[in-house]
């Protein structure tokens, strides 16, 4: 079921000019490929490309033995800002993907009260997203996320308006649902602690492609010294 991503010279940018050229990478199904690059470096370009929902310069990403053309809810994205629908309850913004998936309401209404269970929401399902504060409109942006049992969950910065602490626990609930899920993730941050922490690998983005891949190895534990994967990093930063 998981999904393997694969980027064959792709080519991304905009009608201003080219932002990434020629990139080769494959993401193995059920990894964690986090993607850390300094601001304008294209990481959220990337993610778009891979969302489906920014068309190739040149080349191809393919998802499984499929060309990337537009959208599919195989692919499920998670934004920094909240993309959750302002006048929809909790609990019916969870039941988004479900509907489109087609399940009948029963359903969707159990699925959804699980996931936001899962990530630690119950009793606020029929809130409306602005009477929530930004971590917890976060958890039901992944709550929503995978509750659509994507193969691969695409992350742009989600806890990066977060504060220190609020991020931690959601760093901690973010490896917690995925030990249970086998999607592929695909994480963009500009913190490389964040990085070494959810990673199973780490691409930096720079000068138009990708200046190196790091692997890090399991397991993953906020206690584990990551001095000198750290210093690999930031150097090509
Ligand atoms: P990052 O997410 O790494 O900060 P982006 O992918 O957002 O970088 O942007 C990469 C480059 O593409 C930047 O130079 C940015 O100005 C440009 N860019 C991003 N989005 C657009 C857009 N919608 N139209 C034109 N240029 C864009
Ligand atoms: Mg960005």
């Amino acid at each position: 079921m998981t999904l393997g991503i694969t980027l064959e010279s792709l080519s991304l940018g905009y009608a201003r000019g080219p932002v990434l050229n020629g990139i080769d990478l494959t993401i193995r199904p059920g990894e964690v490929l986090v993607i850390v690059g300094a601001s304008g470096s294209g990481k959220s370009t990337l993610l778009r490309a891979l969302a489906g929902l920014l068309p190739a310069h040149g080349g191809r990403a393919l998802a499984g033995d499929e060309e990337i053309t537009g959208a599919s809810r195989e692919r499920a994205m998670v934004f920094q800002d909240d993309g959750l629908l302002p006048w929809r309850t909790v609990r019916r913004n969870v039941e988004l993907p479900l509907r489109l998936r087609g399940l009948p309401r029963g359903e969707r209404k159990a699925v959804a009260r699980e996931w936001l269970a899962r990530v630690g929401l119950e009793g606020h399902e029929d809130r409306l997203p602005r009477e929530l504060s930004g971590g917890m409109r976060q958890r039901v942006q992944l709550a929503r996320a995978l509750a659509g049992a994507p193969r691969a969950v695409l992350m742009d910065e989600p806890f990066g308006a977060l504060d220190a602490q609020t991020r931690a626990g959601m760093q901690a609930l973010l490896l917690d649902v995925l030990r249970d899920t086998r999607a592929t993730v695909v994480f963009v941050t500009h913190d490389v602690d964040e990085a070494l922490l959810l990673a199973d690998r780490v691409v930096v983005l720079g000068h138009g492609g990708i200046r190196t891949i790091v692997d890090v190895p399991g397991p993953r534990d906020p206690a584990a010294d990551r001095t000198a994967l750290r210093a690999q990093i930031l150097e090509e930063l």
